[in-house]
């Protein structure tokens, strides 16, 4: 199957208001460019390195949305043009992209990165470290970001009602913020989850955003 045909059939399983994030990662500008010549807009990528060469090959119009794991030192690399990052997992590095799109005049649209799997190996503030930060109030000292909402990773596992389980979690996690700290802004609207194997669960617990690669894209050559 093509990009295209993929990328249609993905589409007919996404409700109108969840967003399609397409995760481009490891996969050719050329691939990219497929998905772009049938109106997708919005691409995930996780390599600072991979991402900056990827964007001078592409269209401008398009939304890139930086979903892996951030280090503080290449910030600055992707702040100029990306529209979202997804994964903030530290104060340090919330803080060090609020220094760095100062620094260029733009504010960017953040998601907090909540450990919601069992797994040890995924990155994320757990909901206390999430909760005692949001306490502190530093992040209303940050004005060039703006926090948009959360993202997790369920468990890599075949158990549906353990992924089901860690997505109902995040969801309910999303609320209890929502409801404390952003009960009068439209704009913390935004739950990050779901992947290939796991959006349709994702969805059914209210992402608002899926983030999917091998599934458009097929599998990756690492
Ligand atoms: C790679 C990646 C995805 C996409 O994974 P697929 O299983 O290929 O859909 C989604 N989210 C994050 C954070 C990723 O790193």
């Amino acid at each position: 199957m093509s990009v295209s045909e993929n990328l249609n059939s993905v589409r007919q399983n996404i409700p109108s208001q969840v967003q399609l994030v397409a995760v481009s990662k490891f996969h050719p500008a050329q691939s990219i460019r497929e998905a772009y010549e049938c109106g997708q807009r919005v691409f995930g990528e996780s390599r600072v390195q991979e991402l900056t060469d990827k964007v001078n090959q592409l269209p401008s119009d398009i939304e890139w949305h930086f979903i892996g794991h951030l280090q503080t030192n290449k910030v600055k690399y992707i702040v100029p043009f990306v529209t979202m990052i997804h994964a903030i997992d530290s104060e340090r590095l919330l803080q060090e992209i609020d220094k760095s799109a100062g620094k260029v005049n733009r504010t960017i649209d953040c998601l907090l990165q909540i450990h919601i799997a069992e797994e040890e190996s995924k990155f994320g503030f757990s909901l206390d470290e999430c909760r005692e930060f949001m306490a502190s109030g530093r992040w209303k000292q940050m004005p060039n970001i703006r926090l948009r909402g959360v993202m997790g990773m369920a468990t890599f596992t075949d158990n549906e009602a353990q992924v089901r389980r860690e997505f109902q979690h995040l969801t309910q996690f999303f609320r209890e913020v929502k409801e404390k700290w952003f009960a009068d802004e439209v704009s913390f609207s935004e739950i990050s989850m779901g992947m290939s194997d796991d959006y349709r669960i994702a969805i059914e617990e209210g992402s608002t955003m899926v983030r999917i690669g091998s599934t458009i894209f097929g599998s990756r050559q690492y």
